[in-house]
């Protein structure tokens, strides 16, 4: 094979790999047994028996949540027998490869963060292959844990270079795109013509060597190698979801896509595969001592949702505003600053821009994905007309002041409070729940209900009012935001019905889950 060339290409300190460990020997023997097709189960058990510490892996994992059926298993020979010749080597092999690579360095390289995110990988991609009924699962978890080693190489024999690059990816191990434009070559290429060296499986090889390009990997009839490489993309948007906080939303964008894209799988399916790989993944950490302490894997799905929600929400309006021609902005700009889109009275917003508001959420929900409901309140103040009548039309005007106060205070500022008209006011919440939507529904109630007008000389007044609210989860089409709105108020009159100063919430059926 060619590989061998890579590595000439590359500067002396890669092609030498002086500062990396050969495989070790068990490694080496494991591998000569694979090559042989004659070799049994037997001659594998007999090479693990003289490594005692790989020996308590196998038996470990054979015991462990990923392949435990019935009884544990006490011997060497009972856990081979259980895991199957394929799954023994390919983690044997696994195990004694990994236990060899660096686990820390003196020139900062996060390996702490590389095993972490090698580990989730190898775990997910196993994970993924059962999903979608590929038989290479095990081949799936070495590549997770190899599938980065070119960046360990580049590491470790050529630190300044490398380091320069992690430098210009701010403090993240570089993109391929990034090596290849700078150096020549990617870390894709350098850990595949090393395993190659190895001789490691040509189809662990080529995965390693495409999984970051997966289109570009076509499957021959021997090696599927374009599958895997698309299984293991996912299983590496996976790892980004899981062990990159502030890029959770967007990875998790990219695996619902990639996942719908490469292996037909649903949002549902993603969402449960993903929290179902914690306890593997802790086991695995153990196993081979690396530490993957940390949030849970349900909250850290939840964030990359709501996290998501945001970006497809600022995804919409990006789109809407490159795609509007030069003319069509410069006339809107002039409609929008003609038309005020502040009340004046109250100073909050006023219904034009509710109005603007609401039909550009509703579209951004039509053309993105989100997870999270879009909710919207009504809040009408109880018996103005009488208060009006009694106090006269001043003091009502400051009651509505006071009144569009609180819902300011009441509610956050990525939600939309505003002056519906009169003495009605609105809230549009671009990312809730119904619960939410209650409790700020009752938050703004409570605050309005105690909170007093005082005026000079006179004792205070209190007014109360009455809140409706409404949320959607799936926005289907425009008819949504419409169905929001006159639920909302038909919440509002049975809030008033029942005798005001409190509020009534509902959930809209939307036209999605009526077809779905
Ligand atoms: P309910 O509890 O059923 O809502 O009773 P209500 O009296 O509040 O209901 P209705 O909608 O009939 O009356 C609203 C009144 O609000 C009518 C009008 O006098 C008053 N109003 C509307 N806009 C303003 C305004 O800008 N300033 C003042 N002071 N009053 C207003
Ligand atoms: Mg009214
Ligand atoms: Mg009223």
């Amino acid at each position: 094979m060619g590989e061998a060339s890579v590595l000439d290409r590359l500067p002396g300190a890669i092609a030498k790999a002086e500062k990396l460990p050969s495989p070790p020997t068990v490694a080496l023997e494991v591998l000569r047994v694979s090559n042989d097709e004659n070799a049994t189960i037997d001659d594998l058990a007999a090479i693990l028996s003289r490594d005692p510490a790989l020996s308590a892996k196998i038996l470990k994992l054979a015991n462990s949540s990923m392949f435990r059926r019935g009884d544990a298993v006490s011997s060497l020979d009972a856990a081979t027998m259980r895991l199957g010749l394929k799954t023994v080597k390919l983690m044997a092999l696994s195990f004694s490869l990994t236990d060899e690579l660096p686990r820390k360095s003196d020139r900062g390289f996060d390996y702490i963060d590389y095993w972490r995110r090698s580990l989730t990988m190898a775990v997910a991609g196993r994970a993924l292959a059962r999903l979608v009924r590929n038989p290479h699962g095990d081949e799936a978890f070495l590549c997770g844990l190899l599938g980065r080693l070119g960046q360990i190489v580049m590491a470790e024999c050529i630190p300044d270079e490398y380091g320069a690059l992690i430098q210009q990816a701010e403090g993240e191990l570089p993109p391929a795109s990034l090596e290849a434009e700078q150096l020549g070559y990617d870390s894709h290429e350098v850990g595949a013509a090393l395993l190659d060296s190895w001789q490691l499986p040509p189809l662990i090889v080529q995965t390693v060597r495409g999984w970051g390009d997966p289109e570009h990997v076509s499957d021959d009839a021997e090696e599927p190698v374009g599958m895997l490489a698309r299984i293991m993309a996912l299983a590496n948007a996976t790892a980004t979801v899981l062990c990159r906080p502030q890029q959770c939303g967007s990875a998790l964008k990219t695996l619902y896509a990639l996942g719908t894209e490469y292996c037909g799988v649903s949002e549902d399916e993603i969402d449960a595969f993903v929290v179902s790989l914690e306890q593997d993944v802790s086991e695995m950490a153990s196993m081979l001592n690396m530490d993957v302490d940390g949030e849970s894997y349900q909250g850290i799905l939840d964030r990359a949702r709501m996290e998501m929600v945001q970006i497809s929400l600022g995804a919409a309006l990006d789109l809407e505003q490159t795609t509007s021609r030069a003319e069509e902005l410069e006339r809107k700009n002039q409609e929008l600053e003609s038309k005020a889109t502040t009340d004046k009275l109250t100073g909050i917003p006023n219904r034009a821009q509710f109005d603007e508001t609401l039909e550009r959420v509703v579209a951004a929900r039509i053309s993105g994905p989100s997870e999270n409901a879009l909710g919207l309140l009504v809040v009408d103040v109880d018996h103005f007309k009488k208060f009006n009548d009694t106090h006269g039309h001043q003091t009502g005007d400051e009651v509505l002041k006071l009144v569009a106060r609180c819902l300011s205070e009441a509610t956050r500022d990525t939600d939309l409070a505003a002056r519906y008209g009169g003495e009605e006011f609105v809230v549009v919440l671009g990312n809730t729940t119904l619960e939410i939507l209650e409790t700020v529904a009752e938050r703004i109630r409570k605050r309005v209900a105690e909170t007093a007008l005082s005026r000079d000389g006179e004792p205070d007044l209190s007014v109360t009012a009455s809140v409706g609210g409404a949320c959607v989860e799936r926005v289907a089409s425009a008819e949504d935001g419409e169905a929001l709105l006159a639920l909302a108020d038909a919440c509002l009159y049975e809030a008033k019905e029942a005798g005001r100063n409190r509020f009534v919430c509902r959930r809209v059926e939307s036209t999605a889950d009526a077809s779905a």
